[in-house]
């Protein structure tokens, strides 16, 4: 129903826009800006090809340049016209053998840049900035306004509508996910800031928007290796470290805690779901998954921003903490194994999962008399099995005062330690 009432609000608005007069001098900015839309795809089409492979990462699309550029100097007609022609020709390059985009999401997207252009194209109008432009009178702040706010106005309409999707379609909704991350925001208000000058130059004179389309291709490398290199760290079933990559960062961590002055900790948890085999021969391995990605949700909820915390695979978490010690250490897993069990997940007919548990297994450093991160995973691995041992849903410490002793996690003869 939202897709759709997007859909014919955008429709009323290419009806109502293709009404405006079209003055004879707005053609050649409209065939340059679509052309250099069209050869900046052309020239990145490998570049798209390979980010769709990974669309389970954000994808934020590279035309916004153009789009509001359009919006600023061409009628409204015409900007909607470029948008059209734009993701026509996106969905010819890149998205026509997609079957994971099917030919209404790429109307969606169409509609929605629509909404955004004449946002943007309606602040240009009322500022007065278009035909300022256009009369080769420039009005510095003036314009600045104009501009600044045509390319919020763009970046607002399309937030909010990509934003409402969000909200309707990803569990648990997340006002933060529906506005997008940090980078992604940053990415398109980099976009908006090059389409400004575009306009600005294509008001001079068209030819000179020729040159952006070199800057845009290398703007849309430059992502693609970012997201490549996010790719490469991520685990893409729980958006957690995979473990390369936890491996690397808890390796720098525990070498950063060894140089600094006695009395510098770090803890290493190994956090393994309970019975888990259980919820997929009941559920099956895709319901299975839902729930691992909850528990990451869970285990994230608990550890600060940059701590290393990871999936290890099947349905092993690994989590390092630094300058925690056992005391710290304890009541951080205590809060993790309290968290998992409000875990609740649907279970695809209806009804739900819940009653979730984890076993964790604590080391410490320099507790246990292990220096190297392969000695400390043993450790808490060690601990961890004991937890199992033990009935599990609990917390087990590798033994303390760098003896290989085992400690129950709710007796603390060694404080201090
Ligand atoms: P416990 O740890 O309490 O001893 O029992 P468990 O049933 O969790 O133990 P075990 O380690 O033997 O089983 C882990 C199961 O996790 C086996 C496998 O079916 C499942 N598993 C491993 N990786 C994944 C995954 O990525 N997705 C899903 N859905 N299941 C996975
Ligand atoms: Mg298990
Ligand atoms: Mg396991």
């Amino acid at each position: 129903m939202y897709v759709l009432s997007v859909d014919l609000l955008a429709v009323v608005a290419v009806v109502a826009s293709a009404a405006w007069p079209v003055p004879a001098d707005a053609w050649t900015p409209f065939a340059v800006l679509a052309g250099c839309a069209a050869l900046h795809l052309h020239c990145s089409r490998w570049i798209e090809r390979i980010r769709r492979d990974h669309s389970h990462l954000p994808h934020v699309d590279l035309c916004s340049i153009w789009i509001v550029a359009g919006a600023i100097v061409l009628p409204p007609s015409l900007a909607v016209a470029l948008v059209v022609s734009i993701y026509a020709h996106r969905w010819w390059v890149v998205g026509r053998w997609d079957a994971s985009r099917p030919p209404h999401r790429n109307v969606f997207t169409t509609s929605m840049m629509v909404l955004a252009a004449l946002a943007a194209s309606a602040v240009a109008g009322v500022t007065g900035l278009r035909d300022r432009l256009g009369a080769h009178r420039p009005e510095g702040w003036l314009d600045l306004v104009g501009l600044v706010g045509a390319g919020t106005a763009q970046w607002l309409v399309n937030t909010a509508l990509v934003g409402a999707v969000i909200l309707l379609t990803v569990r648990p909704r997340s006002l933060k996910d529906a506005a997008g991350s940090p980078s992604d925001n940053l990415l398109e208000a980099g976009q908006l800031a090059l389409g400004a000058f575009v306009a600005l130059a294509v008001a001079s004179w068209p030819g000179f928007a020729v040159p952006m389309v070199v800057a845009a291709v290398a703007l849309h490398r430059t992502v693609l290796i970012h997201q490549l290199e996010l790719a490469a760290r991520t685990d893409a079933k729980t958006g957690l470290l995979n473990a390369e990559a936890w491996h690397l960062q808890a390796r720098v961590e525990l070498d950063r805690t060894r140089r600094q002055p006695p009395g510098a900790t770090v803890g290493l948890f190994m956090v393994d779901v309970d019975h888990f085999k259980d919820i997929n021969d009941t559920h099956g391995h895709q319901i299975g998954d839902a729930v691992l990605r909850r528990i990451a949700v869970a285990l994230g909820g608990v550890v600060r921003r940059g701590d290393a915390l990871g999936r290890f695979g099947g349905e092993e978490f690994a989590v390092l903490l630094p300058s925690v010690e056992r005391a710290e250490a304890l009541a951080i897993a205590e809060r993790m194994r309290r968290q998992v069990h409000e875990v609740v997940a649907d279970d695809g007919e209806g009804g739900t999962v819940g009653g979730l548990t984890v076993s964790i297994g604590i080391a410490v450093w320099p507790d246990v008399a292990e220096d190297t991160l392969e000695g400390l995973l043993a450790a808490a691995d060690a601990a961890l099995y004991e937890a199992k041992r033990q009935g599990r849903d609990q917390v087990r410490v590798a033994g303390g005062h760098r003896r290989n002793r085992w400690l129950p996690a709710a007796r603390s003869e060694h404080p201090g330690t």
